[in-house]
């Protein structure tokens, strides 16, 4: 009888790529202030005490520390107003030091999220959430990626997994992961050109779909829930989530979880990104090429209007 024996799954390492990015991107800084002595320069605006924001924004000022880079962190109390925060970001959009914005998500309930994305002027929108530089990705001209879903596409890339001419199917409608990716990998361009199927809660029947997919991308933000038996054999399997679960073993009585179910999924497919270690560090990385981009670009419009 013929036996097949299963290749075990490639494991894609997202740390190992991201630190390879920010040292390209770090080279790269360094020839822009030999050339131009302008040092990338990035606000983070953190609003309230969310333990989660603080520690994302702590973790992206190391990343700015690391590459040479300029930040600044505005800390501001819960009972911040609309206009107190807007009128800070116009003040940080008018700072020559600062090419890159970022304010830290989710806001406080009593502040319109969209009012304050929408106040940050779009060359210094290095999250590529302001509605500009949304059309632009939408429409397939150059403008700054949303970081995470930036990060997937350079994850595929460096790891020689072409989208091109692939069913990629998406879990997940967000506009920060599900909506951009999707729209990042259906564009008729290179490390792109899929065909892209996205399913949400509205989906009746998710595993019909995600067997189907040569590239599965999850961002649901529900622990482990996508399993082995709904991915297709040799499928490349992409884990955005990041999910926090008890776990008595260990020091900290938890550890993290991806939305895929690691150990089953492992036996199925061709590759897969772990959590952490995949995605994850991906997005910093990314966030610091905007930044880089947005001093370039800055650098640009300024030589052109002397
Ligand atoms: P989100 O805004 O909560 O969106 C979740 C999406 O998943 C929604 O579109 C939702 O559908 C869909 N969904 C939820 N449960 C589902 C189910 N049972 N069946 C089908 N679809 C379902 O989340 P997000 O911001 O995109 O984040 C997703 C996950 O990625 C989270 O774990 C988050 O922590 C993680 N994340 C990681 C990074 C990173 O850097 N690694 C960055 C961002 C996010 P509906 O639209 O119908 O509600």
């Amino acid at each position: 009888m013929k036996r097949h024996f299963k290749m075990p799954a490639q494991i894609i390492n997202g740390k190992k790529i991201s630190e390879e990015i920010k040292q390209e991107v770090k080279k790269q800084a360094e020839a822009l202030y030999k050339e131009t002595g302008v040092v990338p320069g990035l606000a983070f605006v953190l609003v309230g005490d969310n333990p989660a924001s603080k520690v994302y924004v702590t973790m992206k000022g190391k990343a700015c520390e690391e590459l040479g880079f300029y930040s600044i962190t505005l800390k501001l109390p819960t009972e911040t107003t609309e206009e107190e925060l807007i009128e800070k970001i116009q003040n940080l959009n008018s700072d020559p030091k600062i090419h890159g914005i970022l304010v830290q998500l989710p806001l406080p309930s009593h502040i319109n999220e969209q009012k304050i994305l929408q106040a940050i002027d779009p060359i210094k929108d290095v999250d590529g959430f302001h509605p500009v530089n949304v059309g632009k990705l939408v429409i397939g001209l150059d403008t700054y990626l949303p970081c995470t879903p930036a990060g997937i596409q350079e994850l595929l890339k460096r790891s020689g997994i072409n989208p091109s001419g692939k069913h990629v199917v998406v879990v997940g409608r967000s506009n920060i992961v599900g909506k951009p990716i999707a729209n990042i990998l259906l564009q008729k361009k290179e490390w792109a050109n899929a065909t892209v199927t996205i399913c949400h809660t509205g989906t009746k029947d998710i595993s019909y779909f995600t067997k189907q997919a040569d590239i599965l991308i999850v961002a649901m933000g529900k622990p482990e829930l996508i399993k082995g038996d709904m991915i297709k054999p040799g499928a490349v399997v992409i884990d955005v989530g990041v999910n926090r679960v008890d776990d008595p073993t260990s020091e900290k009585g938890y550890k993290l979880v991806g939305d895929v179910h690691f150990e089953s999924a492992y036996e199925v497919a061709g590759a897969i990104t772990p959590v952490p270690g995949g995605v994850g560090p991906m997005t910093i990385a990314m966030l610091m090429k905007n930044t880089l981009q947005a001093a370039m670009n800055q650098v640009l419009t300024k030589q052109f209007s002397n």
